[in-house]
C-alpha cells in the first residue's frame, strides 16, 4: 500500500468513524418485542432509553455508586423506558406511554415509532392504562397539546389525577415537583377535555383479563396492571424497580422520584415477595428493554430473572 493509499484507507475509517459517532446519524434497531399470553397478543415497546445519574437520585448514593461498580455498568446510568400493547382480539390495550416530546428531541419519545414498526397505528389503540402520572408514563398521550391517541379512553387510578391536575396540590407542592403538575396538564389535559380519562379506586378489575391493584408510595395512586389469559398472568407494575442493579437486592433503596419513599419501599418489599412467592410473570417500565422476567428471593434480597428471547413469540 502506498503512503497516498494509507491516508485514504486512514481518511475513509476516520469518516465511518465520525458518521456513527452521531446517534441521530445511526438510530438504534426498532425497539419492539413480542409474546404470547394465553390467547392474548402482548407487544412491548420501546420508548427509547434516559440517562440518570442514579446515585445523585438515590437513597444511598454510595452504595448505588459501589454496586454499578461491581456490576460493570455504567454510570450515568441507561434507564430503559417501556410500554406494553396488549391486543385481546376485541380490545388494543396500551400500558403507559412514554415521554413523548417532554425530554427533548432524541431522548426517549420513541413509542410511536415503535408502534408503527410493530404494525399498529395510533388510531388502533382504543384503552390507555396508566401505572401513574408522571412524564415518563403519560407524557406521550399528546404532542403539541393533541392527543395521540384519538380513539382511546385513557384510565388511571383517582389519586393520581386528583394530585397532579389539582391547581391546589401545584400551589403547595415542593419546587422540585412543580414540573409534573405543568406536564400533566399539557398531556393528560386533553383528555380530560375530550371527556375521555376515566378513574378507577383500585383494586378493580377493569375489562375481562385485565385488573388493577394498588402500588401507592412512588406516586399516590401508581397501579400494577395484572393481564391474564387462559390462566397465564402477566403483572405490569410501573416503577416498583428503577434500578436493577440496586433495587432488587435492596428495595429499602428510594429515589428523588418517590412521592411518599417510605410507602414506596414497603410497596416493593410486598410486591417483591408476592411475585417471588408467586412466580408470576413481570413487566417492569424501567428494567432493561424488553424488561420481561421474573423475580427470585435470594438470601439476602432478591434478583432479577429475564425471562429468556424467543423468536418464536
Ligand atoms: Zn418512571
Amino acid at each position: 500500500m502506498g503512503i497516498k493509499t494509507k491516508l485514504m484507507a486512514a481518511g475513509a475509517l476516520a469518516l465511518a468513524a465520525g458518521s456513527i459517532a452521531h446517534a441521530e446519524q445511526w438510530p438504534q434497531a426498532p425497539g419492539y418485542y413480542r409474546m404470547r399470553l394465553g390467547d392474548f397478543r402482548v407487544t412491548v415497546l420501546s420508548d427509547g432509553s434516559v440517562e440518570r445519574d442514579l446515585p445523585a437520585l438515590m437513597s444511598e448514593p454510595e452504595k448505588v455508586r459501589l454496586r454499578f461498580k461491581a456490576r460493570h455498568q455504567p454510570l450515568p446510568a441507561h434507564l430503559s423506558v417501556n410500554c406494553f400493547l396488549i391486543d385481546t382480539g376485541e380490545h388494543r390495550i396500551l400500558i403507559d406511554t412514554g415521554a413523548g416530546e417532554l425530554f427533548g428531541p432524541g431522548v426517549a419519545g420513541q413509542l410511536i415509532k415503535n408502534l408503527h414498526s410493530a404494525g399498529y397505528m395510533p388510531e388502533d389503540i382504543d384503552i390507555v392504562l396508566l401505572t401513574h402520572i408522571h412524564g415518563d408514563h403519560s407524557g406521550g398521550l399528546s404532542i403539541g397539546g393533541q392527543r395521540v391517541f384519538p380513539s382511546a379512553t385513557v384510565y388511571v387510578d383517582d389519586a393520581d389525577p386528583a394530585l397532579w391536575l389539582s391547581k391546589d396540590a401545584e400551589a403547595r407542592a415542593p419546587l422540585a415537583q412543580r414540573p409534573t403538575f405543568e406536564q400533566s396538564q399539557k398531556t393528560v389535559g386533553p383528555y380530560v377535555t375530550a371527556g375521555r380519562l376515566k378513574t378507577f379506586h383500585a383494586p378493580a378489575t377493569l375489562f375481562a383479563g385485565v385488573q388493577a391493584i394498588p402500588l401507592r408510595g412512588h406516586t399516590p395512586g401508581q397501579s400494577g396492571y395484572i393481564i391474564e389469559s387462559k390462566g397465564q398472568k402477566l403483572l405490569l407494575w410501573g416503577d416498583v424497580i428503577h434500578s436493577a442493579d440496586v433495587q432488587f437486592q435492596d428495595p429499602s433503596i428510594t429515589i428523588q422520584y418517590d412521592v411518599d419513599k417510605r410507602d414506596a419501599a414497603a410497596t416493593r418489599l410486598r410486591i417483591l415477595s408476592e411475585t417471588a412467592d408467586s412466580g408470576t410473570l413481570v413487566g417492569g417500565a424501567h428494567l432493561s428493554f424488553p424488561g420481561l422476567g421474573y423475580v427470585v428471593r435470594e438470601a439476602n434480597g432478591y434478583s432479577w430473572a429475564p425471562r429468556a428471547y424467543s423468536s418464536q413469540p
